[in-house]
């Protein structure tokens, strides 16, 4: 009998792991393994075509898409989606000489409680826009003694999201949180601490108007054997938020001074003093201290209102991805009717005002009332239903370590 070998690579049957036969020609498990690799370097460079489209999506259809996800927040909805829109059709005009208007970057800064959507709207417009995105922490870049290398770490992580397609993210969008930390303490007495705050916000400032930076690609410190890439973040979309704790003070304090009348007026309107942040302006932030420097690189200021409990009972049960609809799914895969009856609903939205967490809270609250059943039920072929009402709810919350944390 003749001999089988590879039409590939000529091995012998014998050699190797597997022999498939076709009608004339054989192929060995050697060669469909480079042949599959092949398949998929094709399949990679089919997808980074070479000048990426990105979605351009209209105001109101973006804020549509924001809405399945974001409960309220309708200001920071409207401003956030007009500035990306802006920002994007920037990308698009023609960079001809002729063009004399120049649209300039509309870098954003949201100023909000903890808690209240910021990264999660920076993350949802991120991912409706179908560009890379990441989350820096401007704490983190006090704390470094090399505060022009923490600046580039902020774009590793850019560059990781868009795996390393710098072109990809060149048209990112970086949120950095906790901005309000980087503050210059004008009431603090210690001028070293005050300098070390400007001078992170001092670092920032060519990234967010648009530098060429070379990036280690594994972030850290500069290792002498890293090659760096060049980033551009001429047209990287910077979103900051920050809670700016007592920031109400100062807005406070403005409206006060200004010419309102003695009804404290603001546009027509009486001051709501339930929610300051809504009056918030550069000025404010600058009083707050972020240097003015700063301020001009982040034109578009916008806020986010406080969660009341109708809020964070629609976050619990509206959005797509609602917390109570994930956990009726994971239910649902152990063949258990999971019912959120309204007074649960009500107890958890009361435990999360009560501890002051906000929407982040509901989450823990959730977990520490259910965690009992998702252990119990995937062993129990008997309970096919479960109901969690405020009694269930109320039991299982006051035998939870979150209760014990919480009291300790
Ligand atoms: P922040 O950045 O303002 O501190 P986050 O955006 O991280 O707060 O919010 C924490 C979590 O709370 C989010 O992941 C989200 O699940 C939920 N959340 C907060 N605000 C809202 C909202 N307005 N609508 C829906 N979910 C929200």
């Amino acid at each position: 009998m003749a001999q089988v070998t590879c039409s590939f690579c000529g091995r012998n049957k014998k050699d190797v792991d597997l022999m498939v036969s076709g009608i004339s020609a054989h192929i060995c498990n050697f060669c469909i393994d480079q042949a599959y690799q092949i398949l998929g370097e094709e399949e990679k460079t089919k997808k980074t075509p070479k000048s990426p489209k990105f979605k351009l999506k209209k105001p109101k259809e973006l804020t549509e898409y924001l809405n399945q996800y974001v409960i309220g927040q309708y200001d920071a909805k409207k401003v956030l989606t007009v500035a990306v829109y802006n920002h994007y059709k920037r990308l698009l005009q023609k960079t001809s000489e002729e063009d004399e208007i120049k649209i300039e970057k509309s870098n954003i800064i949201m100023v909000g409680d903890t808690g209240t959507g910021k990264t999660y709207l920076a993350k949802t417009l991120a991912k409706v826009l179908e560009v890379p995105f990441c989350i820096a922490d401007a704490t983190v870049l006090t704390e470094a003694g090399y505060v022009g290398e923490d600046v580039e770490s902020i774009l590793t992580r850019l560059l990781q999201a868009a795996d390393y397609n710098v072109e990809a993210a060149e048209r990112g969008i970086v949120y950095i949180d906790e901005i309000d930390k980087i503050a210059r303490k004008s009431d603090n007495p210690s001028i070293t601490r005050d300098v070390s705050g400007e001078g992170v916000q001092q670092a920032l400032l060519k990234l967010l108007e648009g530098t060429v930076v070379n990036v280690p690609p594994q972030g850290g410190r500069k290792h002498p054997d890293q090659k760096m890439i060049a980033v551009n973040t001429e047209n990287i979309l910077f979103i900051c938020g920050g809670a700016f704790d007592g920031i109400g003070r100062h807005i406070a304090r403005r409206l006060n001074t200004q010419p309102l009348g003695f009804n404290k007026v603001f546009e027509g309107k009486q001051v709501d003093r339930s929610n300051l942040l809504q009056y918030v302006t550069a000025q404010d932030l600058k009083s707050f201290g972020l240097i003015p420097e700063l301020i001009g690189r982040l034109p578009v200021v916008t806020h986010l209102d406080p969660l009341d409990k109708a809020a964070l009972k629609s976050i619990l049960t509206e959005p797509k991805n609602a917390l109570t609809k994930q956990y009726i799914k994971l239910m649902e895969m152990e063949g258990v009717k999971l019912v959120f009856d309204e007074s649960g609903i009500d107890y958890i939205v009361e435990k999360a005002v009560e501890y002051n967490l906000g929407a982040r809270g509901l989450r823990s609250i959730c977990e520490a009332i259910i965690t009992d059943a998702m252990y119990e039920l995937p062993s129990d072929d008997n309970t096919k239903e479960l109901i969690i009402d405020a009694k269930y709810a109320h039991q299982q919350f006051d035998k939870s370590k979150f209760k014990k944390l919480q009291v300790a």
